[in-house]
């Protein structure tokens, strides 16, 4: 097992973008959890299947085949080889990701992923229940959080990469449920490990949250 930097929050706190620049200032292998069970709603979507139907959505996880690959520079997600990185990003399969991830058997086919991922590299992992629950050890944790507004602000350019026009009101609703969803489900719910070192992001800039963080790597490896 390699160095594990994990770095949870909720959504729209900065977490993808911090933590892939942490991966790269470190030399770390950078994934990214949340894509994981985008791309598993985007499958359900396609095939129809409802989401309250467990049993279904937990057999499109447990045949799906995801992948990490970098192309010019951008980190991009492939399902069954295709690449879906703009698709997983859309409002409607963040409309649906949350019930899909509270089903336990979904989350049991992930994790397993996440762990074997991290069996060789050094890595940097993000998500909503890695310092608690996908490597409850890992050398370093932290927890990325910031104010609604400013959360909601930041995924708006998001959803303008992929030519969706959605408005702040849309989108601190999109989250808040989210947020409600992924912090109330009984099975790994998202919420602070309780060493894990909490960086409010709301009044820092880019630059400054990931220096936080490598920092503190540089200093205890050192
Ligand atoms: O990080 P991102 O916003 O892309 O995550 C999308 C969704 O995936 C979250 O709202 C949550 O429902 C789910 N997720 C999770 N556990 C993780 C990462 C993401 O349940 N480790």
């Amino acid at each position: 097992m390699g160095i594990i930097v994990a770095i949870d929050g909720p959504a729209g706190a900065g977490k993808s973008s911090t933590a892939k620049e942490v991966a790269f200032q470190l030399g770390f292998i950078y994934i990214d959890t949340g894509a994981m069970y985008r791309a598993v709603t985007l499958e359900v979507i396609r095939s129809n299947v409802d989401v309250s139907n467990e049993n279904q959505v937990t057999l499109i996880a447990k045949k799906l085949n995801i992948q990490f690959r970098w192309i010019n520079k951008y980190l991009r997600t492939f399902l069954n080889n295709e690449d879906v990185s703009d698709e997983i990003r859309s409002s409607e399969v963040a409309d649906l990701v949350s019930p899909v991830s509270a089903i336990p058997g979904v989350r049991d086919v992930m994790v397993k992923c996440q762990r074997d991922m991290a069996k060789r590299d050094n890595i940097v992992m993000e998500g909503r229940d890695i310092g608690t629950n996908v490597f409850p050890s890992a050398d370093f944790k932290f927890y990325l959080d910031a104010d609604i507004d400013v959360r909601a602000k930041r995924r708006i350019s998001d959803y303008k990469k992929i030519g969706q026009e959605l408005t702040l009101k849309e989108i601190k609703k999109e989250i808040k449920i989210r947020d409600k969803i992924d912090s109330s489900r009984r099975y790994s719910p998202l919420k602070k490990a309780y060493n894990a070192i909490i960086i409010d992001t709301t009044n820092l800039s880019f630059k400054e949250q990931v220096e936080m963080i490598v920092n503190r790597v540089k200093k205890v490896l050192s």
